[in-house]
């Protein structure tokens, strides 16, 4: 099975593969014949996870591990087949695990969508959400939970950032040595029910805690990194903490909502939640 139009690879830092699929993005970060996947598309998008990393000059059963940002079914779709087939380890964090072993459940569907969201290109994703098996239970029973120094022996020494809010356990990964952040749905650049290019936030109803996502925005904005790798959307040379300003900028006008001034750029964000108005100095 191979999904149309497919994926675009690129490398915009030495040693990371970035793919955007066909509705969800994987990342592949390279150390000689070995890799760290991190997330890994709809479980139709398997082949395209497959052909992407021997795109890269790799091998999949040469996977030194699979790390989830969060355990939907967009990015975690590939990880069973590399569990199953090569024994790779599946890591997530720990509040993410249950739901990434398959004994809970937080997600949306297609139908939930339709029903709140009417548009034509909402239609147009739930046809490609079923296409690519996005009905399928995330159940990875093996999952592991990672530990920051199992992680830092992987390519790529990912840095576990949590960003609980979009789900539970969602976790953002900084590689410091390129000033990377791969922010899986922390933050994204674009998505297939949105109009919109650019740093922005998922629609609200794809998130499990609001106020926890935009807690998980100030935690980026305090990240050394010029390079942004989304969940949905292309990547972005972008400083992070202007990205996180955009988004939430965005996010503001889109919500009748009280503001608050983040400290140094005098721009208004979104307080839609009662207590958030502690702004981190280093804003
Ligand atoms: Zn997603």
């Amino acid at each position: 099975m191979r999904n149309k139009p497919g994926y675009v690879l690129s490398e915009p830092a030495r040693d990371v593969v970035f793919a955007q699929g066909p509705a969800s993005n994987w990342v592949i970060l390279r150390r000689d014949r070995e890799f760290t996947l991190v997330d890994g598309g709809y479980p139709g998008d398997l082949d395209l996870v497959l052909s992407s990393i021997r795109e890269a000059g790799l091998e999949p059963a040469a996977a030194s591990a699979v790390l989830v940002t969060h355990a939907h079914v967009d990015h975690a779709g590939a990880a069973a087949h590399f569990a199953g087939e090569y024994g790779t380890p599946v890591l997530c964090s720990p509040a993410e695990l249950a739901l990434l072993r398959g004994r809970e459940k937080a997600q949306v569907s297609p139908g939930q969508v339709l029903a709140r969201v009417w548009r034509p290109r909402v239609l147009v994703w739930s046809a490609h959400v079923l296409g690519a098996g996005g009905l399928t239970p995330v159940a990875i029973p093996d999952a592991q939970t990672w530990t920051d120094a199992g992680l830092a022996e992987l390519p790529g020494s990912p840095v576990a950032v949590p960003t609980a809010g979009h789900t539970p356990g969602h976790t953002a990964f900084l590689l410091p040595g390129v000033r990377a952040v791969i922010t899986g749905d922390a933050l994204v650049t674009g998505h297939r029910i949105s109009g919109r290019t650019g740093p922005q936030l998922l629609h609200t109803m794809f998130h499990h805690d609001g106020a926890g996502v935009d807690r998980a925005l100030l935690t980026l904005a305090q990240l050394d990194a010029s390079l942004l790798l989304p969940g949905h959307g292309p990547a972005l040379r972008i400083g992070i903490r202007e990205a996180v300003n955009t988004a939430r900028e965005r996010s503001a006008r889109g919500r009748p909502r009280a503001v608050v001034v983040l400290p140094g750029r005098g721009r208004a964000g979104w307080a839609g939640e009662p207590g958030y108005g502690r702004v981190p100095d280093r804003l």
